[in-house]
């Protein structure tokens, strides 16, 4: 380890880790892409970043990938990726990259332990939840607002919760949130779901859930917890305030790609654009999951992307050792 000026540390290169493939991120993207890396011998190095499994981690049952008829946990399944791949001679570390130089190969990796050369890199870093931006949002993130109803439901036992958002994550979360909650409030800015039919039909006819459409919460009174919030009505423009236990917010995502500006082309979403094959604008740099997808975004589609992204990366090379 070597220190720069500011006094922050920088590995040297003899604290250097050579891989052929290294995979940022562990949800399903980039642990399929390891096990697809793995199985093709290229022993991947997988840095989990802060969250291990991803968002699907974080998601209570997820009925909607194929194997599991009876559904199954969001956590549970990240542990059966991690396994498969590993079985494959995969490495998983619990390390979270901090700066990238895709300039020249091999890529360098700065991480919070340490500094990776890599031949290839597979960016799998998902996406983060989007906030309100509104008063007293981040004042009271933990005493009563929240952005993941798996993690944090079970502190609304019988109490009042408001959902906000109108799609696919914002009535799942509010149906799991029945399971504890007293009631369900969902709060949507229009007076139709973009969320699926089904999910509407289950909220529809879910006797704790009710919905107050055209309003948008507009602040967080602040406090020791969650008491109220200021709601407004798009349509009339009347102010009110609202009595509840809880906030639970779920309207979009933005996609983790602060690492890569500058180096790798993104759209103006910040979404990360490659091509059919999962490549870059880097030749060498492979893309897989919520990164690099703002539309699917479902725990098979990430998973597919991740496969397709390590299959491109072998062939990539293969393609390189066969030159002479
Ligand atoms: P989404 O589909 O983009 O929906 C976001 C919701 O939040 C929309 O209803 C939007 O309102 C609302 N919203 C956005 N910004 C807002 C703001 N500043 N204030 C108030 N409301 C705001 O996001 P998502 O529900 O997270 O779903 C993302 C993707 O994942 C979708 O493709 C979805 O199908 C998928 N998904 C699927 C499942 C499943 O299949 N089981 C589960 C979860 C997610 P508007 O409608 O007015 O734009």
């Amino acid at each position: 380890m070597s220190f720069n000026l500011s006094g922050f540390s920088t590995p040297s290169s003899s604290d250097s880790k050579n891989v052929k493939v290294l995979v940022l991120g562990s949800g399903p993207a980039g642990l399929a892409a390891a096990l697809y890396a793995a199985r093709a011998e290229l022993s991947p190095v997988v840095l989990t970043g802060m969250e291990l499994g991803g968002q699907a981690a974080l998601t209570h049952t997820i009925e909607n990938y194929p194997g599991f008829p009876e559904g199954v946990g969001g956590a549970q399944l990240g542990e059966l990726f991690q396994k498969q791949a590993e079985r494959f001679g995969a490495v998983v570390e619990f390390d979270t990259a901090q700066g990238v130089d895709l300039s020249q190969r091999p890529f360098k990796i700065t991480t919070d332990n340490g500094l990776y050369l890599a031949d290839t890199l597979i960016v799998a870093t998902g996406a983060r939840p989007n906030h309100l931006e509104i008063p007293g949002e981040t004042e009271m993130t933990g005493k009563g607002v929240s952005y993941c109803a798996t993690c944090d439901g079970w502190f609304f036992k019988d109490k009042k919760v408001v959902v906000v958002g109108g799609g696919d994550s914002a009535l799942e979360e509010g149906l799991f949130l029945t399971r504890y909650a007293s009631s369900v409030t969902i709060i949507h800015r229009r007076d139709t779901l973009r969320a699926g039919k089904v999910l509407q039909n289950r909220a529809f006819n879910d006797p704790k859930i009710s919905f107050l459409w055209n309003t948008v919460v507009t602040a967080v009174d602040q406090g020791d917890k969650v008491t109220t919030l200021k709601l407004s009505n798009l349509q009339t423009g009347t102010a009110s305030t609202f009595e509840t236990d809880g906030l639970f917010i779920f309207i979009g995502h933005t996609p983790n790609t602060q690492l890569f500006t500058g180096q790798l082309t993104m759209d103006e979403g910040g979404y990360i654009l490659a091509n059919a094959r999962m490549e870059t604008n880097i030749p060498g740099v492979f893309v897989a999951g919520e990164v690099a997808d703002n539309h699917f975004r479902q725990v098979i589609t990430s998973a597919g992307m991740g496969a397709a992204a390590a299959i491109q990366a072998t062939h990539f090379l293969e393609q390189e050792f066969a030159q002479p």
